[in-house]
């Protein structure tokens, strides 16, 4: 067999590896305080208010767990350890634990601030087995973080996933190929992801109570159970290969976001944030020629709890007051008033060059870009607080008068 044909044949079963760092806010207070170690800790907002975010395995044993009202945690366990949480420590090993999967292939797909899935498709050739592959993968994240993670090997995604959650804590779980049904069949349907409260009972008045009984049901049954949801599931079930993803390349975004201290939620605070962030993100656009067709704004509460909201444009904008409007617009609509507010966040994506945009310039559009050019050029040699834009700056300023 040439090495064409053995990358054929790898190709041809995919492999792939869903990572889970353990209790993972915990784990990394835990590295800061290790007298904490073998103790009920929960991460998140004090009772009376909010939910936890993590708890340790220790915390775990007493019947709480994430989402859990804070209230009721203290109830179950009034002797845990309660700690507020550190987002930006969190967030700096995530980025390590993704650099680390990004060493052993090229195709990670960041899931959320502890969750990846690595397409370890073809790597074989060059590091080994699979699940060889996973064992260092796991292996390194604990040598060089000293954190520990779960991992689940298997054909799809939503496999590992699956595979990973049982291999929990710090235990890999592997679905030989070809095994995939019998291996998920007794699993209940719960473990399914996004299968959850709501949808449970739904499954259990038509008799589904094992990730097997969907694999059984025939197909026009399933779906006029579930609907559009009934012909994933059954594949999942049933054992099928994911859809490798091949790499795409990295669509370009640009983001500025900032953590309070302490919670912000005040409509004036907010505004000025927003402000502040666009004027970052707008002056840094411009100086690389782009304009932005899509802006998000990211929300992340006290209870960290994260949320992202986008709108696509019908032009695509540059100006700070543009981005202003329309990521204040999102806030606007989507965050409920009175809510601490821990994190905010404004990005661009959909990025074109310039030199498409000028085509558009009115007369007036170009004098305004040339007084975007004087202001940026200000604000590189004299920082970006040499100008700012906009009424009184004091809490009172409510209208921005942007060029
Ligand atoms: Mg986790």
């Amino acid at each position: 067999m040439n090495a064409a044909e053995t990358c054929k044949t790898a190709e041809m079963e995919p492999r792939v590896l869903h990572v889970d760092m353990d209790a993972f806010y915990v784990a990394v207070e835990l590295l800061q305080r290790p007298e904490l170690r073998g103790k009920p800790v929960i991460v998140g907002a004090r009772p009376p208010r909010g939910v936890v975010s993590t708890c340790s395995y220790e915390a775990r044993k007493y019947g709480i767990h994430s989402g859990m009202a804070s209230v009721q945690a203290r109830q179950l366990c009034p002797g845990a350890v309660w700690l507020d949480g550190d987002f930006r420590s969190y967030s700096d090993y995530s980025r390590r634990f993704i650099e680390i999967l990004r060493r052993y292939s090229p195709e990670v797909v960041q899931l959320s601030i502890d969750e990846a899935r690595v397409n370890l498709t073809g790597c074989e050739q060059l590091f080994g087995p699979a699940q060889g592959i996973a064992h260092k993968i796991l292996n390194t994240i604990y040598r060089e973080l000293g954190l520990p993670a779960s991992g689940g090997l298997a054909n799809s995604g939503t496999a590992a996933k699956i595979a990973a959650e049982l291999a929990k804590p710090a235990g890999l779980a592997v679905i030989l190929p070809g095994n995939e049904r019998t291996f998920l069949a007794p699993l209940k349907v719960e473990r399914i992801p996004g299968v959850g409260q709501k949808s449970l009972p739904r499954f259990h008045r038509y008799g589904l109570y094992r990730i097997g009984d969907i694999a059984a049901t025939p197909a026009g049954e399933l779906q006029h159970i579930l609907g559009r949801w009934a012909g994933r599931l059954q594949r999942v079930a049933r054992g099928a290969s994911g859809s490798v993803q091949r790499r795409r390349p990295e669509s370009p975004s640009r983001s500025h976001e900032r953590t309070f201290a302490t919670d912000i939620r005040e409509p004036e605070r907010i505004r000025r944030e927003i402000r502040g962030l666009v004027e970052k993100l707008g002056f840094r656009i411009r100086r690389e020629g782009l304009s932005a067709r899509t802006v998000s704004v990211k929300i992340r509460f006290g209870d960290f709890e994260t949320w992202t909201r986008a709108e696509s444009l019908d032009e695509p904008v540059n100006t700070d007051r543009l981005l202003f409007e329309v990521a204040m617009g999102l806030i606007e609509r989507h965050l409920p008033e009175g809510r601490g507010v821990r994190l905010l966040g404004v990005s661009v994506q959909n990025l074109v060059s310039d030199c498409r945009q000028l085509k558009l310039f009115g007369a007036q559009d170009t004098r305004l870009s040339s007084f975007y050019k004087t202001v940026d050029g200000i604000r590189e040699r004299f920082g970006s607080n040499a100008v700012q834009f906009g009424g009184p700056t004091g809490s009172g300023g409510t209208s921005w008068r942007w060029a």
